[in-house]
């Protein structure tokens, strides 16, 4: 049997495999806030899945462990240097904000990628459209590349009021570019899959991310939730 993420032959296929890491899903099922965001009633409950199997091989199971060990320390709060608390978290104003070393923000990268691979190959095993298309290789190998606050732009935004939701990986379009949009404990995640580079002042935000800087903001107050909740309104007037 061939691997798909290391391409490798004769590889022993015996471990689970999880898209997202189980302690992310363990801690989301212990708060109990298993949410579904709405647009007038904010969040509301929903049963989240687990999403797992046995698709690759052990090795790159191992290759996972790593930015998942880190990953739960992250969102621990051991990395953080220092965060400001500003009286007033609207972006506009002074937004309370987390700083870390640079070097945290690429592990982070690192994992966030990981799980959109991952979640994109349990897709194609059950023969649901994939999330990265014909670009996937080419995306696994920016990713081994190891470049990747150079190779990769995520947005990355901390939003206080949505702990314990999880979302996984799928397309989206943001600041109209093809993007890749995840939510991880408390944390949103867009990853431009574009050829062309984000807006200038989004791009002056990602500089920041990509220096250690994350916005904390009340999700209500955040630009990216705010279009988020719009096309979620958009999508339901369509159907
Ligand atoms: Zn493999």
């Amino acid at each position: 049997m061939i691997c798909p993420i290391c391409n490798g032959n004769n590889k022993q296929f015996t471990e689970q495999g999880h898209t997202v890491p189980k302690w992310v899903l363990l801690k989301t099922l212990t708060v109990g806030k298993n949410v579904l965001l709405d647009k007038q009633k904010g969040i509301k409950e929903r049963n989240q899945l687990q999403i797992k199997g046995i698709i690759w091989c052990n090795d790159c199971e191992r290759t996972f462990n790593e930015p998942d060990t880190f990953s739960k320390n992250f969102f621990e709060n051991k990395y953080g240097i220092e965060s400001t608390n500003e009286e007033d978290k609207y972006l506009g104003k002074k937004p309370k904000t987390s700083k870390y070393k640079s070097a945290c923000i690429e592990l982070l990268y690192n994992f966030v990628i990981s799980v959109v691979i991952r979640h994109d190959q349990y897709l194609r095993s059950k023969n649901d459209p994939s999330i990265l298309g014909p670009k996937v290789q080419d995306f696994i190998c920016k990713w081994k590349n190891g470049k990747l606050l150079e190779d990769f732009d995520i947005l990355i935004q901390k939003l206080d009021g949505l702990d314990g939701y999880i979302e996984y990986p799928f397309r989206y379009k943001y600041d109209e570019k093809n993007t890749i949009r995840l939510f991880l404990e408390s944390h949103i995640f867009i990853i431009l899959t574009d050829q062309r580079k984000f807006n200038n002042k989004i791009n002056s935000q990602l500089e920041k991310i990509k220096s250690g800087e994350i916005f904390e903001i009340h999700y209500e107050h955040s630009p990216l939730m705010t279009k988020i909740l719009e096309n979620f309104e958009e999508l339901r007037n369509r159907n």
